[in-house]
């Protein structure tokens, strides 16, 4: 009997002495060899601020891996189409992506408030509270069902409202218009009278000269410029109260994530953080020049939405914010973080930022 239990126990120790040393050796394993990933994004390949963000993220991360990992990226439609980015992540087809998560509206509503809604937060605003006011906890739980591991990595600063052949004077001028314009700000569009439509960006040049659409927003100056819409349209509409800072999105397959040694995690993620910062300062320090050639060398007419109308908006806006949170318990999750660090933020940004700018501009 003690002999048996002896050899039980030896059996035992040897047992969980192999599982260790395998273990260590996966996890020395892990740690050297070389990775090769493939990135699928929403945008065209090399595309200004949109695209370009998540090259320098495959850049900086090959740099700092001292080529441990390479990460190509493809544009839309190289190897998935702009709105098959989600899914080929979550499927593990691609190990990672970079899009706007208002794109994943059908797939998960709750996701929209990570790229921006409404009358929502600035780029400095979102970043705070997704970094600092447990939104990135809050986003990784929604994204967990899909298998996907959601971070930072770009934004956009405020966009415009966008391109319209006609004047719009009051909300009778929405009525029937058929406008690009993605997420909550779609829907806003529709109950204000107009038909919101969702199309890649790859399309929107053709669709807005050929008439398939009416109007059409995209991102601001520096953006719109390099695709040409003041060649098919006349106004330029701000302010972009529909996407007020817009985030951009890093998704990547959870398994893949997981399989990673702890130093590429760090590494992926301090990238991603310095490209969400880096996007914001091009965009910023690029837009006011191609608006002017836009105004100066175009000749587009750069027009500001009526109050009533932009009151209009806002007040449609709130109700359908208030009706989808209702609808969807973990729409109301985010809603009640985002709307509480909301009221917090604009309370302070309105005796700082606000009171500051508009002290400078008087
Ligand atoms: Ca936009």
């Amino acid at each position: 009997m003690k002999h048996k239990n002896l050899f039980i126990l030896g059996l035992i120790l040897i047992t969980s002495c192999s599982n260790d040393v395998a273990e260590k050796m996966s996890d020395e394993a892990k740690a050297t060899q070389t990775y090769n990933w493939r990135l699928v994004t929403a945008w065209p390949k090399n595309y200004p601020g949109l695209g370009m963000a998540p090259e320098k993220i495959a850049q900086l991360v090959e740099e700092m891996s001292n080529g441990q990992m390479k990460i190509t990226v493809y544009g839309a439609g190289e190897q998935v189409p702009a709105f098959g980015v989600f899914e080929a992540v979550s499927s593990g087809s691609h190990q990672m992506g970079h899009s706007g998560s208002y794109f994943w509206k059908g797939k998960a509503p709750a996701a929209q408030f990570f790229s921006g809604v409404p009358f929502g937060f600035t780029s400095d605003e979102i970043n705070a509270w997704v970094y600092k006011g447990g939104g990135l906890e809050i986003w990784r739980e929604i994204y967990e069902p899909f298998n996907i591991h959601p971070m930072p990595a770009g934004n956009t600063g405020t966009q415009m409202f966008g391109w319209f052949n006609k004047e719009i004077n009051s909300l009778e001028d929405i009525k029937g218009l058929k406008m690009r314009i993605p997420g909550v700000g779609g829907e806003v569009f529709k109950r204000a009278g107009g038909i919101p439509v969702t199309l890649p960006a790859g399309e929107l040049f053709t669709a807005l000269q050929t008439g398939v659409i009416d109007a059409t927003e995209w991102v601001g100056p520096y953006n719109d410029l390099t695709f040409g819409f003041q060649q098919a349209a006349k106004y330029y509409y701000y302010p972009g109260w529909h996407e007020p800072g817009s985030m951009l999105e890093l998704l990547i397959n959870k398994e893949a994530w997981e399989s990673l040694p702890k130093h590429l995690q760090v590494i992926i993620e301090t990238a991603a953080k310095a490209v969400n910062q880096d996007t914001l300062a091009e965009y910023t320090a690029r837009n006011n020049r191609a608006l002017r050639e836009l105004i100066d060398v175009h000749g587009v007419e750069l027009r500001k939405l009526p109050n009533d109308v932009i009151a209009e908006f806002k007040v449609i806006a709130n109700e359908i914010m208030e009706e989808n949170a209702a609808k969807d318990p973990t729409v109301n999750k985010v809603y009640q973080s985002y709307k509480n660090f909301h009221e917090e933020v604009s309370a302070y940004h309105a005796i700082s930022e606000n009171a500051f700018i508009e002290a400078r501009n008087n």
